[in-house]
C-alpha cells in the first residue's frame, strides 16, 4: 500500500529546518505522498526512515528512456488515473510498422513517409517518434537487412521485434548507439532477452499473454538486472486490452503494486483505417505509453497526434501565444485590426482564416491567460479596460491610421464601454471564426 502524508509525516525528523524547500516537513510528506518530489530532497532523514519511506519515494509507473540525441523520448512516471487530477507527464510515442517480409523498396519508402510526418499545430510541432522494425518473415537476414535500412534512412528512436534471442542481438549490434527498445516476441527467448537487454543496458518490452503473466515476466527482468521495463499484452482485443492497462495504471497508482508499474506497448489490429485510428486513440488516452500504427498515411496521423497533444496538454495551463500584435501579410496604415485573446486555438484559428481571406490583417492578443474568448470574457480576463489597456501599451493609434478595431462577435457587449475607454471606433466582428474570411473581404474602415 502506499504510505499517506501522515505516515510519512510520522517517519520525518518533524524540526520543519525548510532545508528541503518547504516550509514544514508536514508539507513535504504530503508532497511526497502524492510522487510530487523525491526523498532525496530531505537530507535528515535517517537511514531507518528513508529504509521505510523507500516505496514512497519511487515513481510508482517506472519511467523508461528510448532512444538517443534529439530522438530520445521518456515514456512512464504518471502519477494520476485521470488528467483533471493533475496532468499526465510523458506523451504516449507514436510509432510506426515496419515488417521484414517487405521488400527493400517498399521500406525505403514506408520509412520516407514516416520521416516526413511532422506537423506543426498550435505552434508546436508534433510528430512520430519511433520506427518499430518486426521480424514477422522469420529469417535472420530479412530482419537484419530491414534493421540496417532503416537505421540509416531514419533519424527516429528504434524498436526492435523478434521472438530469436540471437537474432536480436546481431540486430542490437546494428544500432545499438539509437539505444532501441527491444522486444521480445516469445516467451520461451525471455531469459536470453533479459541477458541480452541487462548486457546493453537497453529498454526491454516483455510480451505475455495476460497481467498475471506480465507482473511475474517484470519480476524475472528486474531481478535479471533489467531496469527499464515496458510490457506487450498480446492477447484479447481492444477493449480488454484497455481493461487490462486500467487495471495495471490503478493497481500501480493506488496499490502501490510494483511488478505492474511499468509503461505498455501496444499494436494497432484493425485493417480499416479508421478503425485502427478510433483504435489507437483509444490507447493514447488508456493508457499506452507507446502505439505502434500500420498506417503511415497523413491524414489519420495527423488526428492521432492531435488527440495526443489535447490529452496530454497540462488542463491548468491553457496552450498559450505570446500577447503581442501579430501581422498576417503586408499590412500598412488601413489594414483591419482583429482584437482577440492569447489562448493558441483561438489565435491559430483567427490567423488561418485571416490567411485564407488574403486580406493583410493585424491581430492582436490581449493577454487572457491563454483562456478563450467566452471563457476570458466571464473570468473577468477579456474586458473593455484590459483591451483598451493592451491597445494603448501595443501603440496600436501609431500602427494604423482609421483607428478601427474589431472586436469578436461573441463580446459585441463590451463593444460601447470599449469605445468610451479607448477613444478608439469599435466593430463587431463574426461571432465564429468560420466569418472572418466574408468579414474581412467586406471590411472598410
Ligand atoms: Fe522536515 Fe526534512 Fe524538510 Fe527539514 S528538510 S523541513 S526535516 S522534511
Amino acid at each position: 500500500m502506499a504510505l499517506s502524508g501522515l505516515d510519512i509525516y510520522k517517519l520525518l525528523p518533524k524540526t520543519n529546518c525548510k532545508d528541503c524547500g518547504f516550509a514544514t516537513c508536514l508539507a513535504f510528506a504530503m508532497a511526497l505522498a502524492q510522487k510530487k518530489v523525491s526523498l532525496d530532497k530531505c537530507p535528515h532523514v535517517t537511514a531507518q526512515a528513508r529504509q521505510a519511506l523507500e516505496s514512497a519515494s519511487q515513481p510508482p509507473i517506472k519511467l523508461v528512456t528510448i532512444g538517443s540525441g534529439d530522438a530520445r523520448f521518456e515514456i512512464g512516471n504518471e502519477t494520476v488515473m485521470y488528467r483533471h487530477e493533475q496532468k499526465f507527464y510523458h506523451p504516449p510515442a507514436i510509432g510506426f510498422l515496419v515488417e521484414d517480409s517487405a521488400d527493400e523498396q517498399e521500406i525505403s519508402r514506408t520509412v520516407e513517409k514516416i520521416n516526413g510526418l511532422v506537423f506543426e499545430r498550435v505552434g508546436q510541432r508534433i510528430g512520430a517518434g519511433l520506427i518499430c522494425v518486426r521480424n514477422q518473415s522469420g529469417y535472420r537476414n530479412k530482419f537484419l537487412t530491414a534493421v540496417s535500412a532503416v537505421e540509416a534512412s531514419s533519424k527516429m528512436a528504434i524498436a526492435l521485434y523478434s521472438g530469436d534471442a540471437e537474432t536480436m542481438a546481431e540486430a542490437v549490434a546494428l544500432c545499438k548507439e539509437k539505444r532501441p527498445l527491444i522486444i521480445c516476441g516469445d516467451a520461451a527467448s525471455q531469459e536470453a532477452f533479459i541477458t541480452l537487454a541487462s548486457r546493453n543496458n537497453l529498454p526491454l518490452a516483455l510480451t505475455c499473454a495476460g497481467i498475471e503473466e506480465a507482473a511475474e515476466a517484470a519480476a524475472k527482468a528486474r531481478a535479471g538486472g533489467v531496469e527499464e521495463i515496458v510490457i506487450h499484452l498480446n492477447e484479447g482485443g481492444l477493449s480488454k486490452r484497455i481493461q487490462d492497462f486500467t487495471y495495471m495504471r490503478r493497481s500501480a497508482l493506488k496499490k502501490n503494486f510494483r511488478p505492474l508499474g511499468y509503461p505498455v506497448i501496444v499494436f494497432t489490429e484493425a485493417a480499416d483505417p479508421d478503425q485502427e485510428l478510433a483504435e489507437a486513440v483509444s490507447y493514447v488516452a488508456k493508457y499506452a505509453g507507446i502505439v505502434i500504427m500500420k498506417n503511415v498515411e497523413r491524414e489519420y496521423v495527423f488526428p492521432l497526434l492531435v488527440a495526443r497533444q489535447d490529452i496530454y496538454q497540462d488542463p491548468q495551463k491553457p496552450v498559450q501565444v505570446e500577447p503581442k500584435i501579430y501581422e498576417i501579410g503586408k499590412v500598412t496604415a488601413l489594414s483591419p485590426v482583429l482584437v482577440t485573446t492569447n489562448f493558441s486555438i483561438t489565435y491559430f484559428t483567427v490567423a488561418g482564416e485571416v490567411e485564407s481571406s488574403k486580406v493583410p490583417t493585424y491581430i492582436v492578443c490581449c493577454d487572457s491567460e491563454g483562456m478563450s474568448v467566452l471563457t476570458a470574457w466571464a473570468a473577468e480576463k477579456f474586458t473593455a479596460e484590459k483591451i483598451a489597456e493592451t491597445l494603448k501599451k501595443f501603440g496600436i493609434e501609431n500602427i494604423i491610421s482609421h483607428r478601427t478595431v474589431t472586436i469578436p462577435g461573441y463580446v459585441s457587449v463590451l463593444s460601447g464601454k470599449l469605445e468610451d475607454v479607448s477613444g478608439l471606433k469599435v466593430s463587431v466582428g463574426p461571432r465564429e471564426a468560420s466569418g472572418i474570411v466574408n468579414y474581412l473581404r467586406g471590411w472598410k474602415p
